[in-house]
């Protein structure tokens, strides 16, 4: 099979495509022909070799993919060959044509969603339900400031407080980000370049502030997020890539509170809880992942360069 392969940590054009064997499911593993691949920013970090997690070398990058189901190891009964699934996990990496997965990390993938839109899924939808459920305990009739609206998880996060009755803000660098962030379902939108943003936050909700902030750049946001929160509010810091100075008595004013969160540290029981609402949303219309672009699989370089640049319209996907 055709896969990416990175040999050394580095710049882009460490990802190499070459010539592997398929792997073989055994016990409680399935095989997955792979139609489509997501490409998040993590595995832009862990490429590069300065990320925390590191796998050892050589490796084959990802774990989001959707396709079909190639071959069931002993004892799965949950999947059988010609399956449509998604996957949140992979043994072996999804930039390839085949991914091997534990049957843990192979979820259905419901008739009226796109291959592309399932590889979306994995990462992006399930650390946005995290965030905003789970950690971020939402309630209906609460509002929530999506910043950093236009990405994977940004559109998600849009889609998912809409579900759940929440007054929904968003932020986007362009115009078409903007628009893509209103056609989802935000309530009202704001330019996150603009100098003035925070100010205007803040009168669209009346001075009073907002309940929540999922937030994508908690190193270039947090301080201004504090001033952000209304009484009681509450930033789930989703991405940060640097260091940030914080006045903390804006949280004692307000008793706010800072919730971090990274999607690998959730509770096997949670994670079920996670998809199995995510495939409801799925199947029901509420949850529909936009495509902002397909590279070929040997393309991933690119597609790696291109998930770091500003101006996102929803998610990058590989195609094998
Ligand atoms: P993505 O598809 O590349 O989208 C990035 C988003 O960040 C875009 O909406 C972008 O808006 C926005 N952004 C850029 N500069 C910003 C700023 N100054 N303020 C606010 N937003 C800004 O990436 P993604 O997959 O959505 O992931 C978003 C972040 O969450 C990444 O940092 C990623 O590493 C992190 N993440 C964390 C977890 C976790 O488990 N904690 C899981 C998934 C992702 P414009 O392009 O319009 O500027």
């Amino acid at each position: 099979m055709k896969a990416i392969r990175v040999d050394q940590f580095g710049e882009p054009d460490v990802l190499r495509l070459v010539e592997l064997p398929a792997p073989q499911p055994t016990v409680g593993q399935v095989l997955v022909r792979v139609h489509a691949i997501g490409v998040n920013p993590v595995e832009t970090y862990t490429r590069s070799g300065n990320y925390a997690r590191k796998p050892a070398l050589p490796y084959t990058p990802g774990s989001d993919a959707a396709g079909i189901v190639e071959a069931v190891g002993g004892e799965v009964t949950a999947f059988k060959l010609g399956d449509r699934v998604y996957t949140a996990g992979s043994l072996t990496g999804s930039y390839a044509e085949f991914t091997l997965c534990d049957v843990s990390q192979v979820h259905p993938l419901p008739d009226n969603v796109s291959f592309a839109q399932g590889a979306a899924i994995g990462v992006p939808y399930a650390t946005a339900y995290r965030a905003l459920i789970q950690r971020g305990q939402a309630r209906s009739g609460e509002s929530v400031l999506i910043h950093g609206a236009s990405g994977g998880v940004g559109i998600a996060g849009v889609q998912l407080a809409r579900a759940h009755g929440l007054k929904v803000l968003g932020t986007a660098s362009t115009e078409a980000g903007r628009q893509l962030v209103m056609q989802q379902g935000a309530h009202q939108v704001f330019d996150h370049g603009a100098a003035d943003f925070p100010g205007k936050i803040l009168r669209a909700t009346g001075n009073r502030g907002v309940d929540m902030i999922l937030e994508m750049l908690a190193n270039q946001n947090l301080a201004k997020d504090l001033t952000l929160l209304a009484p009681g509010g509450r930033v789930v810091v989703i991405g940060s890539r640097g260091r940030v100075e914080i006045d903390p008595r804006e949280t004692m004013v307000r008793e706010s509170d800072i919730r971090g969160m990274v999607l690998f540290n959730t509770p096997p029981a949670e994670l079920k809880q996670i998809h199995t609402a995510l495939i409801e949303g799925l199947k029901n219309g509420s949850l529909r992942p936009v495509i902002a672009r397909e590279f070929a699989l040997a393309e991933a370089a690119q597609a790696h360069i291109a998930v770091m640049q500003s101006g996102a319209g929803g998610k990058i996907v590989l195609v094998p």
